[in-house]
C-alpha cells in the first residue's frame, strides 16, 4: 500500500503533461537572449508558457515576469515604485495579518511604513477597518494633484492582501477590498499562490493590479513562479534581480527554460480539467469533514462558516497535539501539515490562527489537510482509520478532547 499524500497546499505532485513537457525540454539547449537557432528555440518555449500563464489568469503574455517562485513574486511585487515615474512613489504597505511571511517582512518598505490590517475571527480580512484606514483619513494626498481639485486625489499606497489563505483556505473578499483601494487611489496586490487552478481568470476576478503565482501548488515544478501585472498602468521601476535584459528588465538573469515549460504545461492542463476536478475534490474534502466530526464531535474546523477553498481542511481538537498527530500519522504512511508548519519544519503558534485570535492551546492542536489533482476516496478513507486509531488511543490516555 502506498503513502496517502494529503499536502497539497505546501507542494503538488508534478502532473504527468508537466514531466513530458520538462523532459523533453532538457533535449533543447541554448540561451534564450541568443539570436541563434537554439536560441529561438528556446526562447519560443519560454514564450508559449508565457502564453499559456496568461491566458489561465486573463491577462497579456508581455505582462508575466517569470520568477524563481511565489517568494521570489512577492517580494518582487512589494516595493514603493509601482506607478509610472511621473507619480508620488507608494509612501505605505497595507498588508493583511495572515499573509504569508515573503508578504509580511514587507520587503522595500521601511518597517514604519508598513501597517498590518486586521482579520476578523472568522479568518476574513476587516474590510469595514480597511474602508474607515484608507477612505476617511487626509493623509499621505500625492503631491502631484493636491492642487488640482477636479482631479482625483491619489494616496500612494500598496496594499496586499492574499487571496486565500494557505494554513485555513478560507478566501479572502478581494473584489471588495480592490474598489476601497482604487477608490483610495492604491494600488492592490493580492498573493494568488493558493487560489491559481482553483479559481478561473484570476486577474479580472480579484481586479488586483498584481498578482504572485507558483508553478508547484498545481503540478507543477518546484522553483518557478509569477508575478503578473493587470496592464501597462502598473509598472515595475525597480527590479530586485539585475542584470541582463531578460523579462521585459524586469527581472534579469538566463530564464529557468524547463522549469517554465512545466509551468506552461500544468497551466494549460490545469485549466482544461479545472471544473470536474475542483467538485470532486470538494466532495473528497466534505466527506473527510463529516467522517472526523463523526469520530470526534469536539473537532473545531476553521472557516467553516465563510468561504473556503474547497481543498483544505485545517481542524483541531482541544489538547491534542498537531506534532504528535503529524509524527503519527507519518509512520502510518499518512502526510499531513500542523496548520502552524513552517519552513524550517519546526512546528510554532501560528500567525495566522494568531491573527484569528485563536487560542494556543487550540492552535498548537491545528492540522492542516490539503487535498489536489491525485487525492481519492481512498486516500480519504485511510486518513480517517489511522486519525481515529491515534485520536481514541490519545484520548483514552487524556491527550485529547
Ligand atoms: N504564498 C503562499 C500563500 C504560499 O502558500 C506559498 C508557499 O507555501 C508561497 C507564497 C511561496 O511560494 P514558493 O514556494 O513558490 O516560493
Amino acid at each position: 500500500m502506498g503513502r496517502v499524500y494529503l499536502d497539497y497546499n505546501a507542494s503538488a505532485p508534478l502532473l504527468e503533461p508537466a514531466k513530458k513537457a520538462m523532459i523533453e525540454a532538457f533535449d533543447v539547449f541554448g540561451n534564450g537572449s541568443s539570436v541563434h537557432n537554439q536560441g529561438r528555440e528556446v526562447h519560443g518555449r519560454i514564450e508559449a508558457a508565457r502564453e499559456a500563464l496568461a491566458n489561465m489568469v486573463g491577462a497579456r503574455a508581455q505582462d508575466v515576469i517569470f520568477t524563481s517562485g511565489g517568494t521570489e513574486a512577492n517580494n518582487l511585487a512589494l516595493t514603493p515604485s509601482l506607478f509610472p515615474k511621473d507619480m508620488q512613489p507608494q509612501a505605505r504597505l497595507y498588508v493583511s495579518g495572515i499573509e504569508h511571511p515573503s508578504v509580511l517582512n514587507g520587503m522595500r518598505f521601511e518597517k514604519d511604513k508598513i501597517t498590518v490590517i486586521p482579520v476578523t475571527r472568522d479568518g476574513v480580512v476587516d474590510v469595514e477597518w480597511l474602508r474607515s484606514e484608507l477612505l476617511s483619513t487626509e493623509e499621505a494626498v500625492d503631491e502631484t494633484n493636491k492642487n488640482e481639485p477636479n482631479k482625483k486625489q491619489i494616496k500612494p499606497l500598496l496594499v496586499s492582501v492574499m487571496a486565500a489563505n494557505n494554513e485555513t483556505g478560507i478566501v479572502q473578499p478581494i473584489a471588495e477590498i480592490a474598489e476601497i483601494v482604487h477608490e483610495a487611489g492604491g494600488l492592490l496586490h493580492s498573493d494568488c499562490v493558493q487560489v491559481l487552478g482553483k479559481m478561473p481568470l484570476l486577474l479580472p476576478m480579484t481586479n488586483a493590479d498584481l498578482i504572485s503565482v507558483s508553478a508547484h501548488k498545481i503540478g507543477g515544478p518546484q522553483g518557478v513562479g509569477a508575478l503578473i501585472l493587470k496592464d501597462a498602468s502598473v509598472v515595475l521601476r525597480d527590479p530586485l534581480v539585475t542584470g541582463g535584459g531578460q523579462e521585459l528588465k524586469r527581472r534579469g538573469g538566463t530564464e529557468n527554460m524547463a522549469g517554465i515549460v512545466g509551468f506552461g504545461a500544468a497551466a494549460v492542463a490545469v485549466s482544461e480539467s479545472f471544473a470536474a476536478d475542483q467538485a470532486r475534490i470538494r466532495d473528497l474534502r466534505d466527506q473527510l469533514e463529516t467522517g472526523l466530526q463523526e469520530i470526534s464531535p469536539d473537532a473545531v474546523i476553521f472557516g467553516k462558516d465563510v468561504s473556503r477553498l474547497g481543498n483544505v481542511c485545517c481542524f483541531a481538537v482541544p489538547g491534542f497535539s498537531a506534532e504528535t498527530q503529524v509524527i503519527q500519522l507519518d509512520l502510518m504512511n499518512v502526510s499531513v501539515s500542523s496548520g502552524s508548519a513552517c519552513s524550517s519544519g519546526k512546528v510554532d503558534h501560528s500567525h495566522v490562527l494568531k491573527a484569528m485570535a485563536v487560542k494556543e492551546n487550540i492552535s498548537f492542536a491545528a492540522l492542516r489537510i490539503s487535498l489536489g489533482w491525485g487525492s481519492s476516496v481512498d486516500d480519504v478513507e485511510r486518513f480517517l482509520e489511522a486519525w481515529e486509531g491515534i485520536y481514541t488511543r490519545a484520548k483514552k490516555r487524556g491527550h485529547a478532547a
